[in-house]
């Protein structure tokens, strides 16, 4: 049997129930054609791919685990928390993420508003088109509708021009609770992992709290290798990893072929010195 570090395993990435462009089912073919061992979908704030996913995954011959990827508000920056391996019929996790969704819709419109004063008309319409999820509309499908109508050329340039604090599309919001997030993973028999850590442009002393409170919290993984981060953040995050004694997860964040700089399942493996976080969740693996 090889070792737990080299099992490839891809436990971030989207589908159209939240922003990514394939569904569930695509996801996972994609992900077994990539070599992907080990498989969770891990959609924004929403369960509803997950009896999709997980048959999915059996019928590619994948090893799979629930996830989610919750919105949280920390140090006054969006977070992003994984949960890997809960129970989706837990009430309190279904109630919290329905609480976590629930002001999209009026930030939308927000959005739109903003985009307006600078001359961009009709953008909730335009990203409607590209929601799969009238629960989930994100800035993900505000910006394919920035693309497609011409006004950037990729959505890369869209976050930078529109859709990031300080641009005219951006609407602060508060989302999840650290605690809670966490709470309602760890309840619900789950491990929770700090997403992209290297993403979030704390400092020092913020990320310290960060990873003080989530372990407080009852938090036990962090993501090492993601499509997020350098290689030197691998470094960086199998460093702090190891600090504050976090299991080390791996996950492409994949959303779609056409805007998603790394693929299913082609990230390097997790160095040896490394805890896998699914060997925390051996017997919620299905
Ligand atoms: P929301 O949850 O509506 O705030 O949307 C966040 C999503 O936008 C993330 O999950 C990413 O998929 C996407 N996103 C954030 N920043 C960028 C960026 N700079 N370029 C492309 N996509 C981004
Ligand atoms: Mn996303
Ligand atoms: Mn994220
Ligand atoms: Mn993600």
């Amino acid at each position: 049997m090889k070792a737990a570090n080299l099992i490839n395993a891809d436990l971030h990435c989207h589908s159209v129930v939240s922003d990514g462009t394939l569904t569930p089912e695509a996801v996972a073919e994609r992900a077994a054609k990539n070599g992907v061992e080990l498989w969770a979908l891990t959609d924004h704030d929403e369960l509803g791919g997950i009896a999709r996913a997980r048959a999915a995954a059996k019928a590619n011959g994948m090893k799979y685990l629930t996830g989610v990827e919750i919105s949280v508000t920390f140090a006054d920056k969006t977070v992003h928390i994984v949960g890997l391996g809960f129970d989706e019929t837990n009430p309190e996790l279904i109630a919290g993420l329905a609480s976590v969704r629930g002001g999209r819709l009026e930030r939308a419109h927000e959005m739109s508003d903003g985009l307006a004063k600078v001359g961009i008309k009709g953008a909730f319409d335009g990203a409607l088109k590209y929601v799969g999820n009238p629960d989930l509309i994100s800035r993900s499908h505000f910006a394919r509708h920035l693309v497609s109508s011409g006004v950037c050329p990729d959505t890369n340039s869209v976050f930078r021009k529109y859709l990031t604090e300080g641009k005219p599309g951006f609407v602060p919001h508060r989302w999840a609770k650290l605690k809670d997030a966490v709470t309602w993973i760890v309840e619900a028999g789950g491990e929770a992992v700090i997403a992209h850590p290297g993403r979030y442009g704390f400092s020092s002393n913020e990320e310290y709290a960060l990873f003080t409170d989530f372990k407080n919290f009852g938090g036990r993984g962090v993501e090492v290798v993601t499509g997020s981060h350098s290689e030197a953040e691998y470094v960086i995050y199998a460093d702090m990893a190891k600090e504050f004694k976090l299991a080390a997860s791996k996950g492409s964040d994949f959303h779609s072929p056409d805007e998603s700089r790394i693929d299913l399942g082609t990230l390097p493996d997790l160095v040896g010195s490394l805890q896998p976080v699914w060997e925390l969740l051996e017997d919620r693996i299905e």
